[in-house]
């Protein structure tokens, strides 16, 4: 695997801007009724980078998440979002199948209370993706091994930690073979015992080169797995850099302001 840092880096700034670009906005804007929440945002994702998305509560980090995951529309007004170049259509089986290729983990892990843990990860390869049961389930044992939680298998949600939880969380995104995740705080909403041993498992994902957009305020994580940094506040891109001179060298004034506050 690359060190961190160099894939993105490569990626990022030195090739021609999003040419082979897995996740790509083009001038992507969305208002919630008169509120300007995404202002014309260009960024292009390519394969195997780990970009930490950073910003002050409001800045619209989560909404980005949610476009691009096509759980929010975004303005009709020529901007586009592509999946590896195809554009993301309104609905419709196109739509599941580019949503498929990009997993989601939320802050509050959601998932189904209902459900055993291992049916809350067969479940979308059986149902979006046709799956057999067998082949779903024996996929999903090995995902639930990888993250730690195998021997939980047949427990209800609420049975687990929040961090056993999250981690179930990871799995069930992994078990549809993402060709990208998008992590939205997926520590926030932790004890504090609990982050790392999910952030151990997003490090792992990182070094074997999962394209992975992450919202998080963990600021080790970001200098260790992150390849790039992007600054967001007011619904824009102010800072897009690798974390070495975000973290050193913060340009803009809202950026030093915010690392002021958290660091
Ligand atoms: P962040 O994740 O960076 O804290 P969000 O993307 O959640 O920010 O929100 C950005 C802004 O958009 C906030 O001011 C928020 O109140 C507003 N917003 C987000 N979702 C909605 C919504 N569904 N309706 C109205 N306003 C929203
Ligand atoms: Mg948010």
């Amino acid at each position: 695997t690359t060190p961190p840092g160099e894939a993105g880096h490569t990626g990022s700034t030195a090739a021609p801007a999003g040419a082979d670009a897995l996740i790509r906005l083009e001038h992507v804007n969305k208002h919630f009724g008169e509120f300007h929440a995404l202002k014309d945002i260009d960024l292009a994702i390519p394969r195997g980078q780990v970009a930490i998305v950073l910003g002050p509560s409001g800045s619209g980090k989560s909404t980005l998440c949610r476009t691009i995951n096509r759980l929010e529309t975004i303005d009709d007004d020529g901007g586009r979002i592509l999946i590896h170049g195809e554009p993301l259509p309104a609905e419709g089986r196109e739509l599941a199948r580019l949503r498929a290729e990009v997993g989601m983990v939320f802050q509050s892990f959601n998932l189904f209370a209902h459900k055993s843990i291992l049916e809350n990860v067969t479940l979308g390869p059986i149902r979006v993706k046709g799956k057999p049961k067998a082949e779903a389930e024996r996929h999903a044992m090995e995902l639930l091994e990888r993250v730690g939680v195998a021997h939980q298998a047949t427990k209800m949600p609420a049975q687990l930690s929040g961090g056993q939880q999250q981690r179930v969380a990871i799995a069930r995104a992994l078990a549809m073979e993402p060709q990208a995740l998008l992590f939205d705080e997926p520590t926030s909403a932790l004890d504090p015992e609990m982050v790392q041993e999910v952030l151990d498992v997003m490090v792992g994902l990182a070094k074997e080169g999962m394209t992975m957009v992450v919202v998080t305020h963990e600021m080790g994580f970001a200098r260790k797995a992150g390849d790039r940094v992007i600054f967001m506040a007011d619904g824009e891109v102010l800072e897009d850099t690798d974390p070495e001179s975000f973290f050193t060298n913060p340009r803009h004034e809202r950026a030093q302001d915010f690392l002021g506050k958290i660091l």
